[in-house]
């Protein structure tokens, strides 16, 4: 029998933000606060003529810190921000730490030109430390959640007014939104209404040949899937809380092992293994909000997330959950990131 079809995965540096602790979890010191990475990540998959198909999930933090001024006033809570190391950076020329442990003669050829070799960018959610600088990738195609272009033009209730976003974040004619979910209810205080754009009539996106038959199915505990190769390689996983249009991505590496791309699930490891919860602050009028725009909805589905690393791991099968901001997996996982892989 065949082997079923893997990818390869590899963290890159795509800038460094600061989180102050309380707005993350609870129990947290009020004064303390973190240097963390905002990763990307490349995914490789071999298609059946032999070439590589190139997969980038989230561009991180803007190198130049172009952001509209009201972004701009957003960027203080989170400074130092370092943006030295930026997403096509660390494509081209392999991650800092990561070249002094790979074999020099192996990584020779081997980086990546992010205008010409990148054909997909995936975007977890539309918050502007996982956009980064699109123009960097000429070729690409990119890949939102549903909702997700609407947001950067019209905003979304008032914990969202538009000029928090840039109406012309990602290419128009490049961009496809995966199929919208249906669901019902509140979504932090206003009922939830994502608003789906569908593909306009003139378009260069370039989705791959599965998209015809994309559909949203069950995985496990995992109630809305999107195989996006349609070969079980890669899957696009509905995440909803953070912000509509929320995605993660599976990622099958092997027999027995995936890897969990979480994007902003959760900002701390101790809230995936169930130790601390997500933190409350002051919301300015009176209340107390999350980073969550649903805390309820955040909190299922990183819950989720849980049960299905831990039924998979009664079946024997490792699944790797990696956060978009996790400065102690980056410590410890320099040989992970590119030209190194997990
Ligand atoms: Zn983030």
């Amino acid at each position: 029998m065949a082997a079923s079809p893997t990818v390869t995965v590899s963290a890159l540096d795509a800038g460094q933000i600061t989180l102050p602790e309380h707005m993350f979890v609870t129990d947290a010191d009020p004064e303390k606060k973190n240097l963390v990475p905002s990763l990307s990540f490349l995914i490789r998959h071999a298609e059946p003529d032999g070439s590589l198909t190139n997969l980038v999930f989230d561009l991180g933090v803007k190198r130049d810190l172009k952001y509209t001024p009201a972004q701009q006033n957003e960027l203080d809570t989170w400074q130092p921000i370092n943006t030295d190391t930026d997403c096509a950076q660390s494509l081209r020329n392999g991650v800092a730490d990561a070249i002094k442990t790979a074999d020099v003669a192996e990584t020779n050829g081997l980086f990546l030109d992010p205008a010409k070799d990148v054909d997909y960018i995936i975007i977890s959610h539309a918050h502007w430390d996982h956009t980064g600088m699109p123009s960097d990738f000429p070729s690409a195609t990119f890949a939102v959640g549903s909702g997700t272009l609407n947001l950067f033009k019209y905003g979304a209730g008032p914990a969202y007014p538009a000029d928090l976003f840039n109406d012309d974040e990602l290419p128009a004619l490049r961009t496809i939104e995966f199929p919208p979910i249906s669901r019902t209810g509140i979504y932090g205080n206003e009922a939830y209404a994502p608003k789906h754009t569908p593909l306009p009539e003139v378009s260069q996106a370039k989705p791959p040949a599965a998209a015809a038959k994309w559909a949203w199915k069950p995985f496990g505990e995992l109630p809305h899937t999107l195989d996006f190769f349609g070969d079980g390689s890669l899957y696009v996983v509905d995440t909803p809380g953070h912000i509509y249009g929320h995605v993660n991505l599976l990622a099958r590496l092997g027999e027995k092992k995936y890897v969990y791309l979480a994007g902003d699930c959760c900002h701390d490891r101790r809230l995936v293994s169930g130790e601390r919860d997500i933190g409350l602050y002051d919301d300015g009028h009176g209340g107390l909000r999350s980073i969550h725009t649903d805390t309820d909805e955040a909190r299922s589905s990183l819950h989720r997330v849980r049960e299905f690393v831990k039924k998979k791991g009664e079946e024997g099968i490792e699944v790797e959950v990696v956060l978009a901001h996790d400065p102690v997996w980056r410590r410890e996982n320099a040989h992970k990131c590119w030209p190194g892989k997990m």
